[in-house]
């Protein structure tokens, strides 16, 4: 027997309340629209942080889903399974690295990059135990677990979780002269998001991520990229490192890697970096699943074969463009790569996303001041056009 509360009362009373959503209460999806309880219909900006690249309930990803429900989900890695091996050939194929390592959400993936990059440096740098470091960046997001924590800058994130993680130095993003001088000779690695999506899409001035792989190859320090936002076509290429032509030792990959469906994620690097791990030293139950593998195969074939690297640069372009047209006091900057945008406000977003929802258009501050679009990358030019007009009428009600 349920109580006579509505969804969003039930959710309320029973949940932690570690998010403060929109009051919208979605249903039904597919591609770019999203329904809520009572039929409205709503154009799907923000894709879930950028899980849903390839759009709500991609056919082909949801039949993969079901083939593979049909034969076997689990198997833990105790055993191997028939889709673990195809998933590795084929995401060591899209990143161009000997290995891949599986697990399940992004905060997972970036710590086991971190022990990765440790491991290797106690072993080819010769580094006194317990003495590496590893340098981040000022509005660096990277997750929530203790360690992750450890090393962000907002107080909000940090506040009341200590003892936290030592072995951390944070340096301002986008700062050459910051990051050179903060490596030593225990310096295990370096750790950045090629554009900043949690701190406001923040893209860092140009050349840096390839001036920054160059410090890192001269001081043997492992450049680790997360791209488990702006990867897999977001920002207009395979990954936001390929708009410096920058090969990052250690990419960081999840959200739209599961397709919008399951949460799987991974690291990938070459065999001298991953292959620092023996059986015994990381692992994950759920970490590679065959049910994980299949949707996922399916999620690059999507990616691939839609172009939708190709598809998020024309149409960030376009987008972005018709975006800077608007003329508003409130509006401060409009920037971005591919369909990977922020719009920045000199006042509170809050209030403009929900003004934006209730003109059918859902979005998320992010920050404070910006409001993040990042559509799911199968949106049509049409649709983009719609979301346009319900953004320029957000402005125009002020
Ligand atoms: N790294 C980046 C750049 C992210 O944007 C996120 C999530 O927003 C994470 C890591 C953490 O991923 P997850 O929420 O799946 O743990």
């Amino acid at each position: 027997m349920h109580r006579n509360l509505s969804h969003i009362e039930r959710s309320e009373r029973f949940g932690a309340r570690n998010y403060h959503p929109l009051p919208v209460v979605v249903a039904k999806a597919e591609g770019v629209h999203v329904t809520d309880t009572e039929g409205n219909t709503y154009i799907d900006m923000l894709s879930a942080y950028s899980a849903l690249n390839a759009g709500h309930r991609h056919p082909r990803i949801i039949q993969a889903l079901k083939d593979q429900a049909d034969k076997v989900t689990l198997t833990s890695r105790a055993f191997y399974n028939d889709q673990l091996g195809f998933f590795y050939e084929r995401l060591s194929d899209y990143t161009g690295k000997d290995l891949i390592l599986p697990m399940n959400t992004g905060a997972e993936a970036v710590e086991t990059a971190l022990k990765a990059a440790r491991r290797y440096a106690y072993r080819n740098k010769g580094i006194p135990e317990d003495q590496a470091e590893t340098i981040v960046c000022e509005g660096n997001f990277h997750g929530r677990t203790i360690t992750i924590t450890s090393f962000s800058s907002s107080e909000e994130y940090r506040n009341g979780f200590g003892p936290f993680t030592p072995g951390f130095k944070r340096v301002p993003y986008g700062d050459l002269n910051a990051l050179e001088q903060a490596i030593t000779p225990n310096t295990a690695g370096f750790l950045v998001e090629p554009i900043q999506g949690e701190s406001g899409i923040v893209i860092p001035p140009d050349g840096y991520l390839r001036e920054a792989r160059e410090l890192c190859s001269r001081h043997g320090v492992l450049l680790l990229a997360d791209e488990i936002q702006t990867g897999f076509g977001r920002t207009g290429k395979r990954f936001a490192c390929d708009w410096e032509q920058v090969e990052p030792d250690l990419y960081i990959l999840g959200k739209a890697l599961g397709g919008g469906v399951f949460p799987i994620s991974a690291v990938a690097a070459d065999k001298d970096v991953l292959g620092v791990f023996e059986p015994g030293s990381h692992g994950s139950t759920f970490g590679g699943n065959p049910l994980g593998c299949a949707v996922a195969i399916a999620a690059l074939d999507v990616l691939e074969e839609e172009e939708l690297a190709e598809r998020s640069r024309e149409l960030g372009e376009y987008f972005t463009g018709r975006l800077r047209t608007i003329q508003h006091p409130d509006l401060k900057e409009v920037r971005g790569r591919g369909l990977f945008i922020g719009m920045e406000l000199n006042v509170p977003a809050r209030p403009y996303c929900e003004r934006l929802m209730k003109l059918g258009i859902l979005c998320k501050e992010t920050h404070e001041h910006t409001i993040r679009f990042a559509p799911p990358l199968v949106i049509q030019k049409s649709e983009l056009d719609q979301a346009f007009e319900s953004i320029r009428q957000a402005f125009q009600d002020t």
